[in-house]
């Protein structure tokens, strides 16, 4: 029985160890640390961005992002509905109002059009939402001209959850670096991984250095412990930014990895009825992070869950596509500016394992395990 094929597992390459190695040797075993200054400084490189701040996982990122912001009681922040929790649970940390924006059905992210509808709604009202959280999900930029386009007209500040699209692209630049700040993952799903960690990116020097003051328990300048605001113990571990500069190093390599997987699955399942992919908007580059897929029961003839489940069998991880946040029992309280897209999508989405080590027996197994289900239904159904 062949070892169980995990949907987005973590791909050490070879400089990791001696990075780590070398932070145990000069016994920079601590939450801050030359790994820590040089990780920030080849990050903020690599995305084109003036500042990065190494936190402790990119939903604290977003955290910080969000209060460095300002935002609390009676502000909303409209965030993408179809995405993981932790783009939402910041909102409500700082005791503001999410609301909910469905997704566009070319790219899976925010439909500016709905953005569009929840502030011109809140103007006819005299009011504003304060911030908008687009999503990159799965490795693609959302619209982000357009979005930004409907921030500055109406004084919406935009906070980019990137957490899934490090290495994508929106028309050359990196997501994260189009609003006032951008935050980054680097979970052990992630392209890249720290184990644990995540990135804030900003141009605003004041930004980083709040954030950075923020992560650190918040101590004002003094000999002694001194503190003028509430803080965190948010900062990337020393240790942890070893691992981090080792693995962007790949990053190039693993975006053109993933790719590939994609590609190969493309080829073999693309013919399959009622099978689509999700499809890459023409404005920049997808790093297909995780293949996505839809599966149209009426066409196929099996739902996406007989596909998990027959893959399961084999163990091999597959997921539906995330459900969206208006559909979680835990936000139902809020609004929500559409939802049939991204309710649908979790209906018929599902993502195939993607990890950028996997070899060609690994997508053929895979393959082998979906069309083995096309198979039966078919043959099922013409007798
Ligand atoms: C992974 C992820 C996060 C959170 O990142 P962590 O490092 O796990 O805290 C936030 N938003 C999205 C969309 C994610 O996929």
């Amino acid at each position: 029985m062949p070892d169980r094929l995990y949907l987005s597992p973590p791909h050490i390459g070879p400089d990791e160890l001696a990075l780590v190695t070398e932070a145990f040797k000069t016994n920079w075993v601590a939450p801050v640390g030359p790994h820590v200054d040089a990780f920030e400084r080849e990050f903020a490189a690599y995305v084109g961005v003036e500042h990065a701040v190494a936190l402790s996982s990119g939903t604290a990122a977003l955290h910080l992002a969000l209060r460095d912001l300002g935002i609390g009681p009676g502000d909303e922040v409209a965030v993408s509905d179809l995405t993981f929790c932790a783009s939402v649970n910041p909102i409500l940390y700082e005791g503001a109002t999410p609301v909910f924006v469905d997704s566009e059905c070319r790219s899976w992210n925010l439909d500016p059009n709905l953005v569009e509808d929840l502030f011109r709604n809140r103007a006819a009202r005299g009011r504003q939402v304060t911030a908008l959280v687009p999503v990159h999900l799965y490795g693609q930029t959302a619209d982000l001209d357009a979005l930004v386009a409907l921030c500055e007209r109406y004084g919406v500040t935009m906070v980019e959850d990137a957490a899934e699209a490090l290495g994508a692209t929106y028309r050359d630049r990196s997501p994260g670096t189009f609003g006032r700040a951008g935050i980054f993952s680097f979970n052990g799903n992630k392209i890249i991984t720290t184990s644990g960690g995540g990135m804030l990116v900003t141009d605003r020097a004041e930004t980083a250095a709040h954030v950075k003051k923020m992560a650190t328990q918040a101590r004002d300048a003094a000999p002694h412990y001194e503190h003028s605001e509430v803080g965190y113990n948010y900062r990337l571990s020393n240790v942890l930014a070893g691992i981090g500069r080792g693995q962007l190093r790949q990053l190039d390599a693993r975006v053109a990895a993933r790719r590939r997987v994609f590609d190969a699955y493309v080829d073999a399942l693309g013919d399959l009825p009622g099978v689509d992919f999700m499809p890459e908007a023409a404005w920049g580059t997808h790093t297909r992070w995780l293949t996505c897929l839809t599966i149209d029961p009426e066409a196929a003839g099996v739902t996406r869950e007989d596909v998990r489940l027959a893959l399961e069998a084999d163990d091999v991880e597959a997921r539906p596509v995330w459900k969206p946040m208006h559909l979680q029992p835990v936000y139902a309280q809020y609004e929500t500016v559409g939802g049939a897209v991204s309710a649908d999508l979790f209906d018929r989405g599902l993502c195939l394992p993607s990890g950028s080590a996997m070899t060609e027996a690994d997508v053929e197994r895979v393959v082998h395990g979906v069309k083995s289900v096309f198979g039966t239904r078919t043959s099922r159904s013409a007798g």
